[in-house]
């Protein structure tokens, strides 16, 4: 589904990415971690373009990203969540939801509202469908922009520190919904500092460090007997 061979990114003379190659399956679900810094969201960004690379090269679904692709079309397959959520906040939840659809697929209306109505109840927010944002907890707002990226049907998820800004006693709802999301056989991508969570729910961790990919591993092996002394010393300062 993912192919990634030989990534560099830089920022002027700061190489942020060095050499990352790395293939994701159709299905599976990669936990990415590291420290602060590490390159993950840079990493992430790569993958739908948000960030230009340097050299090297990412396909996905068989289709190169590069200038010369249609990157709205490959956008399309890689929903995209944030650490703040980017709702509309002058939508309603519904129609933060419908919004793509209608706009860039060309969804009818009746059509797109269905389908938003029934992502809503996955994820236990029908009742909130003629809200706006801001009249939700940090936790409804993520499984909205978490529905929202659903409805345009991707292939791929991507997410990056998804529950970094929620207070704790709502980032289960969210890590919940996630989990349901991996039981269904998307493909996913996730940045997180919730080690509890890649340990249960990834089947693989990849594990940056200063821009390289220090392992890539199963949870079982990296969070059990990791390979590296970087990856040890994480670790020790986050379990
Ligand atoms: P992480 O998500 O692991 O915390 P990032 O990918 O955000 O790390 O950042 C990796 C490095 O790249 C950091 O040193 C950061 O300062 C730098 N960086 C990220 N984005 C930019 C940018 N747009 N311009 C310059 N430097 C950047
Ligand atoms: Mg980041």
């Amino acid at each position: 589904m993912i192919k990634v061979d030989k990534l560099h990114k830089s920022f002027g003379k700061n190489e942020v990415l060095h050499d990352i190659s790395v293939s994701i399956g159709k299905g599976d679900v990669v936990a990415v971690i590291g420290p602060s810094g590490s390159g993950k969201s840079t990493f992430l960004r790569c993958l739908n373009f948000l960030e230009v690379p340097t050299s090297g090269e990412i396909e996905i679904g068989g289709q190169s990203v590069n200038r010369k692709a249609n990157i709205n079309k490959i956008r399309q397959n890689l929903g995209m969540v944030f650490q703040h959520f980017h709702l509309f906040p002058h939508k309603t939840v519904l129609q933060n939801l419908t919004y793509a659809p209608m706009t860039i697929k060309k969804i009818p209306k009746k059509e797109a509202e269905e389908k938003a109505m029934e992502l809503l109840g996955k994820v236990g927010l029908s009742e909130k469908a003629h809200e706006y944002p801001s009249r939700l907890s940090g936790g409804q707002k993520q499984r909205v922009a978490i529905a929202r990226a659903l409805a345009m049907n991707p292939q791929v998820m991507l997410f990056d520190e998804p529950t970094s800004a929620l207070d704790p006693e709502m980032v289960k709802e969210v890590l919940d919904v996630m989990k349901d999301l991996a039981h269904t056989g998307m493909t996913m991508i996730i940045v997180t500092h919730e080690m509890g969570f890649a340990k249960e729910v990834a089947d693989r961790v990849l594990f940056l460090d200063g821009g390289s990919l220090v392992e890539d591993a199963a949870p079982s092996e990296f969070f059990v007997d990791p390979k590296t002394e970087r990856a040890r010393n994480f670790l020790s300062k986050v379990l």
